[in-house]
């Protein structure tokens, strides 16, 4: 939640538990308006789950006891003992509901969670797949246009990697592309989006960022260069390569499907020019 839904939250919670309280106590009435406790409660079961139904239930529970035995109202209601009772008896009802409707709000929270994090992410390597990069490139394209800045982009692939496959086997291959994903992680801003774009290619936006898309294209390539990934007993240590094309929005493509095109020849052109380099666009659209 952001910090204005948990403010927003815990207003809509102090407010009516506040609002009740105060009512009971100066109406006097204590047969009347106890039920609305619910409202509290299960606005505190729905935002803070367990935790915040048992923490308002018990609080409006001990809010009745308190005007019970201070007497409030009691000159009013004709049996104030039996009154009390029910409504400390039913306040405890709706703090069980609570409970429990806290109990479903919290796991269904946590699914949802697990559901975007599934829909987002690539499994093995755990950056973000094809489908969140389309639609995050998309959205960095309008960005770019609105604020008139660079969007540049960096295509990777690992080089010969069919080869490491068959020599030591698929599972050796999916830690390197893991391994791989870590270092092109570290080399990039927080705010860069680390994409698996497909088997063992990778794409990385980097917004605002222009002509110097090059020297963080550089910096993966270099960084994968000195790395040593796992291989197998008779030769333990493997080095691998990459090669990177990049491309940079508006100067190089119209649009986001155009600097994909861009930024994969340039990709092409680096295997094509031996393996282990970075191409940079040089087309203006
Ligand atoms: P190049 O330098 O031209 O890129 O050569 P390459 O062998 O890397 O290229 P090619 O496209 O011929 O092969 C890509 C290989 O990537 C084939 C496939 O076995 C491997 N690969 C793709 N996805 C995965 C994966 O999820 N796990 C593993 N272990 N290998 C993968
Ligand atoms: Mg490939
Ligand atoms: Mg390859």
């Amino acid at each position: 939640m952001k910090t204005g839904e948990h403010l927003a939250s815990v207003l809509a919670i102090l407010v009516s538990f506040a609002f009740v309280s105060i009512f009971i106590g100066f109406t006097g009435q204590l047969n009347l308006y106890w039920y609305l406790y619910i409202i509290p409660i299960f606005i505190a079961a729905i935002t803070y789950n367990l935790i915040g139904s048992l923490m308002v239930g018990i609080a409006s529970i001990g809010i009745l006891v308190f005007w019970f035995y201070s007497g409030v109202g009691t000159g009013l209601v004709e049996n104030p003992t039996v009154l009390g009772y029910e409504m400390i008896t039913g306040t405890s009802i709706f703090l069980i509901a609570g409970l429990i409707l806290g109990y479903i709000s919290g796991k269904q929270k946590k699914q949802q969670a697990q559901l975007e994090r599934l829909s987002v992410r690539d499994r093995l390597t755990g950056l973000y797949n094809y489908s969140y990069f389309v639609d995050r490139l998309d959205e960095e394209i309008k960005r770019s246009n609105r604020y008139e800045t660079p969007l540049g982009l960096i295509m990777l692939d690992i080089d010969y990697f069919k080869d490491f496959n068959d020599t030591f086997g698929h599972e050796k291959g999916n830690k390197v592309l893991k391994d791989i994903a870590e270092i092109i992680k570290e080399k990039v801003r927080d705010i860069d989006i680390v994409a698996r774009y497909g088997g063992e290619e990778f794409a990385v936006l980097l917004p605002s960022v222009g002509k110097e898309a090059k020297e963080a294209a550089e910096r993966i390539r270099k960084a994968v260069e000195m790395a040593e990934f796992e291989g197998d007993v008779e030769q333990p240590i493997v080095k691998k390569t990459i090669s990177a094309g990049v491309a940079v929005y508006p100067r190089n493509a119209k649009d986001d499907t155009g600097l994909v095109v861009k930024a994969d020849e340039a990709l092409y052109k680096a295997k094509e020019s031996g393996r282990n380099q970075t191409c940079v666009c040089e087309q203006s659209s």
